[in-house]
């Protein structure tokens, strides 16, 4: 919460009822979505409804022992995130407090209620290095400095917003706190490295523009089957075990994103605390510094209650938007959606609106896309293009994606990776069931693919679809009357599946090459497996029976490219093999 807010406070009231986290006040003057401080603790809610006299807040604090006639104030202000240097590398909770912060304030790692801490620090000096010179012309959003954030980081200290901008009358380097003058405009404007933004809001850019080239993460079924845009939103439904964590740590450490935003939003106590523990632990492999130098985490703390789900939420995308607007690709994934989605219902039935789909409120559906919709590429105020990339984590319960949440979710995101608990306890990961997941993204970043990668790339990525929906037909009538029935042209249509499902959709994580596979070798990967596939088709012709073909020895090799480094002289290699051993047959 920012300091500017807390010091305008305005008209007092009182509080008339508590009903878990939603608290009703009387004669308290304040406007929606204004932040009020509630009880003699001073707890952080914000205004979800005013009806006369009376106004509804939610509170982002346990509210347990708060009673009728405390007092309550209003801010007169909206939530609003603190943005400057220091938010990479922080553990946020729901409202922007830092973790360690909060943890020395009170000396335990239980977070008291009421405690007040700013999101960034205020002391802290930063080394400043303007870009600008005394009588350039400054317009809003414009960089006029820069700030080695951390050892990955360049931060760049831009004019805000809502400045006009006009000619730089000082300016100089050195080491300032982030509430210190770096710049003077001639209209009397001050810069420094500090910013507000309400969180409801979207930071302005100039133009959101048709997202043109890949997210890299660098997962051979992600990039070559199921592609997100830099800029683009997917879904990833988790069902326990089935390789969430593993996933969003691996999209964390590879995806091509230069900051990422890790949302952790009201999931249990113990998972949060493991992606609390985890993530400072990790490198980024691509420049070998701690991830977090390039990381921002939010996470729900346990003695948060549900009402705080939603500003993690739009916390985390409004920090996300702030290094858009410096250039940045950014990547913010949001675990778990669900948990956002329960919260709302929560507060919905405790405000006794009309239940929609299963309690949800009928809003559900428009927060959910007003959220992705903040994703996007965009050409920023200053010139500049940088993105969002939104990633969410669905919970479906049971699994079962025909719930609500998951439903609404699909019908905004544009590309949705369906984790399955079959191929993850059939070992096959990622478990991404290649049947169910799709992405819309495929046909405008095929040309980046054919330019960056390879010709044909779009026809090869096509062949192996082809052959993955001939397989799951097939199987149908293989559960039926067994594999030998089938004609031999369609057995080895499901041993060529095989090898796709094997070679390449599974993918090891812990394994230190074939963790990365770079779209190239992605590429390589499958046309080894085409390649094997034609010579194998040329063979059964010849009158080679299919098990012979079945059983040459280099064909296993195929699901050994994965783990190679010098993967292109191995491929090479096991073409020319594979080649010779099936000619041999014929
Ligand atoms: P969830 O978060 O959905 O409960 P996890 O991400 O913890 O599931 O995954 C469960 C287990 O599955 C992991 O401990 C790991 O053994 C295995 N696993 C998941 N994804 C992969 C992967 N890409 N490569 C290798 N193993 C994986």
């Amino acid at each position: 919460m920012s300091q500017a807010t807390q010091d305008s406070v305005r008209e007092d009231g009182v509080i008339a009822s508590v009903s878990g986290p939603v608290v009703t006040a009387r004669g308290l003057d304040a406007r929606m979505n204004d932040v009020v401080y509630v009880g003699d603790e001073g707890l952080m809610g914000e205004v979800i409804e005013i009806e006369g006299d009376l106004t509804t807040i939610q509170v982002y604090e346990e509210t347990s022992g708060v009673g009728p006639s405390e007092p309550v104030e209003s801010t007169g202000e909206p939530l609003t995130v603190d943005l400057g240097p220091g938010m990479m590398d922080a553990i946020y909770d729901g409202v922007q407090r830092p973790l360690d912060v909060l943890e020395e304030k009170m000396n335990s790692a239980f977070l008291d209620r009421g405690v007040d801490a700013p999101g960034i620090d205020l002391e802290k000096k930063w080394e400043f290095e303007p870009t600008v010179s005394v009588g350039d012309e400054v317009a809003s959003g414009d960089v006029v400095g820069t700030v080695p954030e951390t050892v990955t980081i360049e931060h760049k200290v831009m004019v805000p917003p809502d400045f006009e901008g006009g000619e730089v009358v000082a300016i100089e380097d050195g080491e300032f706190s982030v509430t210190e003058t770096v710049a003077e405009l001639d209209n009397g404007e001050e810069i420094t490295m500090h910013q507000e933004w309400p969180v409801r809001q979207a930071r302005p850019a100039a133009e959101k523009k048709t997202p043109r080239e890949p997210l890299v993460s660098g997962q051979r079924i992600l990039d070559g089957l199921f592609p997100i845009a830099k800029g683009g939103t997917a879904a990833i439904p988790g069902p326990f075990g089935s390789g969430k964590t593993v996933t969003q740590h691996q999209l964390a450490k590879w995806a091509d994103a230069d900051i990422v935003v890790y949302v952790g939003c009201g999931e249990r106590g113990n998972e949060m605390t493991e992606v609390i523990e985890d993530f400072p632990e990790l490198d980024d492999p691509k420049t070998g510094n701690p991830l977090m130098a390039r990381t921002c985490l939010i996470a729900n703390t346990s003695n948060m209650p549900v009402a705080a789900r939603e500003s993690c939420i739009y916390t985390g995308i409004t920090i996300a938007e702030y290094y858009r607007d410096m250039g940045y690709d950014v990547a913010l994934m949001a675990d778990s959606t669900s948990r956002w989605a329960e919260a709302m219902r929560e507060i919905s039935s405790r405000l006794e609106e009309m239940p929609g789909e299963e309690g949800y409120p009928a809003y559900l559906a428009a927060r959910l896309s007003e959220f992705y919709e903040r994703a996007g590429y965009f050409t920023t105020v200053n010139g500049e293009e940088g993105s969002v990339s939104v990633i969410g984590a669905v919970s479906p319960p049971g699994g079962d994606f025909s719930e609500p949440v998951t439903q609404n979710t699909l019908r905004i995101v544009k590309t949705f990776w369906a984790l399955d608990a079959d191929l993850a306890e059939r070992r096959h990961f990622p478990a991404i069931n290649w049947n169910e997941s799709y992405s819309l993204y495929q046909e405008q970043l095929d040309p980046w693919f054919v330019e960056n990668v390879e010709d044909d790339w779009a026809e090869e990525r096509q062949w192996a679809v082809d052959v993955l929906d001939e397989e799951n037909e097939l199987q149908e009538i293989v559960q039926l009357v067994g594999k030998d029935a089938l004609p031999e042209d369609q057995q080895l249509t499901l041993e060529i599946a095989r090898y796709l499902r094997e070679a390449y959709l599974q993918q090891n994580a812990f394994h230190p090459t074939d963790t990365y596979c770079s779209p190239e070798k992605t590429y390589g990967i499958l046309t080894a497996i085409h390649a094997f596939n034609d010579e194998a088709f040329k063979a059964l012709e010849a009158g080679v029976p299919v098990e012979e073909i079945q059983a040459i020895e280099a064909a296993p090799r195929l699901n050994r490219i994965g783990v190679q480094e010098d993967w292109e002289a191995y491929i090479e290699d096991l073409k020319a093999e594979i080649t010779e051993q099936l000619r041999e047959l014929y």
